[in-house]
This record gives structure tokens, C-alpha cells and sequence, in this order.
């Protein structure tokens, strides 16, 4: 992986083309077509102009955690650049899942039945609803959002078949101090078993891993942007 202090002196298109360099290596590796991984660059906490510069490289995939924040920087870049796709990788409260599901292509953070509710009910009145994936709390953390592994079929089935939601994947986002491998590879098996084509895993510290272990998009902020201010790192929307 690259220190924070190359990322910060390199630029951004640099950075990318460093980690889509790193993406295709650790995928031939592992036999795999590195097109089909899909790089999220991660750019919760970073200005518009630093977005701006990835956009201008021709980058179109980006995850934010927020939906106060990406409303704030958003709604500007995406009439700029009509093709971008903007994924939300943040905690979803059920009293704004009508301003999400108006401002981001992927919500990768449905987690809960009440959650599941209200999205199909904004669906019926907006008419579309974002592409979905569940996130599973994969290291059964009770402070970490996302729904527990042994829950994980019954809820993607209720999401299909009560709410009519289309399920396409599923992320996590494995603890810290435990081997990522081991994550990774359950969250696959969720996956497979119900039949979901994309597996949202990995970031910087562990994309390369990630992209091993089967992962179809990787979600990567530092390595792209830099470090963050730690001050916005753990959100409570
Ligand atoms: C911030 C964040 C990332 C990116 O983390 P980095 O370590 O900066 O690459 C990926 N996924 C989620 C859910 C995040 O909140």
C-alpha cells in the first residue's frame, strides 16, 4: 500500500492510476478480469474542487457517507458530469431515505427491515428507486451498522420478495485489528448463496486482498485523496 505522505504529494489523477494499476496487477494474479472490478473512489470529507480534479481524469464512480454532505457537493458536479454514479457507503436514516434515493445511483447501506420499508415506500411515490446492496455486519460488532451475518438470507429474500427491492449486492466493512480475509470471504458466501452478482469490499489498507477474495467493487479514500480530518470520520446521520 502507498503512505499517506505519497498520496498527499502526488496527485489525485496519479493516485488513481496508481490504484487501478494495483486493481488489474493483484486481479490477473488471481485469474480474474480486472474489468470487472469496479474502482469506488471515496471522497466523503474531501472539497468539490479535489472531485473535480477525479472527474477531469475521466473517474466517474464515487462513494460518500453522508447525505447532508453529498447534497451539499453533489447536485453541481452531477449536472457537470451527467454519467458519474455516486454511491452511498454511510449509515441511512429511515427520515432521509426520500433525499437519498433522489441524489445517489447506489445505496450500498441497507441494513434493516424498517429501513427496507421506507425505501419501498418512497419508491412507489418517486417512481425509481437506486440500485441496492445489503451490508452485513460481518464481525457482529455492536457498534458497527449492518445486518448479521445468520440474518443475512432471510433479510435479502424479505427485501426481494415482501419490498420488491432490487438487491444486487452486498458490502461490509471487516473490524479493524481482525484478518480481513476472513470477512471477505464470508460476505462472498452470502453473496453466492442468494445469488447476488456484486460483492462491495475493500479499501485502502486491504483492496489488493479484497480484489482476491472476489470483490467486484472496491471502496478506496485515502490512497485517492489523502488522509481525512478524523473529526468527520465516524458520522451519526
Ligand atoms: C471511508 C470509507 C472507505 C474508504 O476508506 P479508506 O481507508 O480511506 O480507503 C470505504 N468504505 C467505507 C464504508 C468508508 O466509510
Amino acid at each position: 500500500m502507498t503512505s499517506p505522505s505519497s498520496t498527499e504529494t502526488r496527485d489525485i489523477s496519479e493516485n488513481l492510476a496508481a490504484v487501478q494499476a494495483q486493481i488489474k496487477n493483484a486481479a490477473l494474479a488471481a485469474g480474474r478480469d480486472p474489468d470487472s472490478i469496479t474502482l469506488n473512489a471515496v471522497s466523503k470529507t474531501h472539497p468539490k474542487d479535489r472531485i473535480l480534479q477525479a472527474l477531469k481524469t475521466g473517474h466517474r464512480v464515487f462513494g460518500e457517507n453522508r447525505v447532508q454532505e453529498a447534497n451539499d457537493k453533489w447536485p453541481s458536479l452531477k449536472q457537470a458530469f451527467p454519467d458519474s454514479e455516486l454511491h452511498l457507503i454511510g449509515p441511512l436514516q429511515t427520515n432521509k431515505a426520500k433525499q437519498a434515493m433522489m441524489l445517489f445511483d447506489v445505496i450500498e447501506t441497507l441494513d434493516r427491515p424498517k429501513l427496507a420499508r421506507a425505501l419501498a415506500t418512497q419508491a412507489e411515490t418517486l417512481g425509481h428507486v437506486p440500485r441496492l446492496y445489503v451490508q452485513v455486519n460481518t464481525g457482529e460488532e455492536p457498534q458497527k451498522a449492518g445486518i448479521l451475518p445468520e440474518e443475512a438470507d432471510q433479510f435479502i429474500a424479505s427485501c426481494k420478495n415482501e419490498f420488491q427491492l432490487p438487491i444486487e449486492g452486498v458490502m461490509c466493512i471487516p473490524p479493524v485489528d481482525e484478518e480481513p480475509s476472513l470477512h471477505f470471504t464470508l460476505l462472498r458466501e452470502i453473496a453466492l448463496r442468494n445469488g447476488l452478482p456484486v460483492l462491495s469490499m475493500g479499501m485502502s489498507a486491504d483492496f489488493e486482498i479484497a480484489v482476491r477474495f472476489g470483490a467486484t467493487h472496491v471502496r478506496v479514500g485515502t490512497a485517492i485523496f489523502g488522509p481525512r480530518e478524523d473529526f468527520r470520520e465516524t458520522p451519526q446521520q
